[in-house]
């Protein structure tokens, strides 16, 4: 009895072993399919593909957001032709202010910015300009420099935020003492920065205070290039090599000063001292840059007529 009753003892304990090995290889097994489960193998399902290249398309699209696409520029074989138009200010407010040829209301301007893009034309920066304007390349054969005189304070509040919107580039010509002084209507150093820092405005001299340069004596000329040219340098990290001459006023005494200043691009205004409005090329001289004068009254259709004649020859310039 005793003998028999310690065999079954032995028996169940063996039972018993038994039992836990099978539950353990159980347990292993459930864990190996678990894993298996939850292995990338899962993603070969149709959803999660889609998932993973809609994925991948954002990531390419933000990444190419963050580093604009570099323009691969043209190469042409004779000097490239600039249309450089020339605007003041920009206003939703042409109501409230003074009549005034310059100033173009906000609506009017914007759907000149759009008609530019709509029509693939690529706004230049100041930089860009100077390339194009001494090398044979050109980033497109529809392109247009887009400049605004005298700094107002509408390039801020009005111009900017367009620019911003349809992403194009802009020069503005500072008149440095009327900065410095802080007058009513015209843009602060601090605006001036945060326009420069964003990359689609960039900035040159339009003299200290706007006088006519072609009136002055030598030394009051000196004065006017110098001066302004320090404060944007000072200012903006920058060596200002762009003066908008005010009111389109030289003589050969503005010429060989900005040259001797180190300035080494000089824009006209169009009807002004015999300037006469086309697009501009090397070959006319880099100081006397010629440009098109926008007004309050320049339909767009008007804009694009005059911005025709460089583009087919562009075009042509292979
Ligand atoms: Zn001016």
């Amino acid at each position: 009895m005793k003998k028999r009753a310690q065999r079954n003892k032995k028996r169940i304990r063996w039972a018993s072993v038994l039992t836990v090995f099978v539950l353990l290889i159980g347990i292993i097994a459930i864990a190996f399919a678990g894993v298996h489960l939850l292995s990338p193998k899962t993603n070969t399902s149709p959803k999660s593909s889609q998932t993973s290249s809609q994925e991948k398309a954002k990531s390419t699209a933000s990444s190419s957001a963050s580093q604009p696409k570099e323009t691969k520029w043209l190469a042409g074989t004779n000097e490239n032709q600039l249309p450089i138009l020339m605007f003041h200010y920009v206003t939703s407010r042409a109501d409230q202010l003074p009549q005034d040829s310059n100033n173009i209301n906000i609506v009017t301007f914007e759907n000149e910015l759009k008609a530019l893009k709509e029509k693939g034309y690529t706004t230049v920066s100041g930089s860009d300009a100077e390339k194009i304007l001494t090398t044979k390349e050109k980033p497109s054969d529809k392109m247009v420099w887009l400049t605004f005189d005298d700094g107002s304070v509408t390039m801020y509040t009005e111009i900017f935020p367009l620019l911003k919107k349809y992403n194009m580039h802009a020069t503005n010509f500072i008149i440095t003492g009327y900065v410095n002084k802080g007058q009513g209507g015209i843009l602060t150093w601090e605006q001036i920065k945060e326009m420069k820092a964003s990359g689609l405005v960039d900035f040159g001299s339009h003299t200290v205070s706007h006088p006519d340069l072609g009136k002055l004596t030598l030394e009051a000329q000196r004065t006017e290039l110098e001066q302004s040219k320090a404060d944007l340098d000072k200012n903006l990290e920058q060596k200002t090599d762009i003066i908008c001459y005010p009111a389109g006023g030289y003589n050969q005494n503005t010429l060989n000063l900005a040259n001797e200043l180190g300035y080494k691009f000089g824009l006209l205004d169009p009807g002004r001292n015999g300037a006469i409005a086309i697009a501009a090329k090397e070959s006319d001289g880099l100081l006397t840059l010629p440009r098109f004068r926008m007004m309050s009254s320049t339909t767009t259709e008007q804009m694009l007529q005059m911005i025709q004649p460089s583009t087919d020859y562009n075009e042509k310039n292979k």
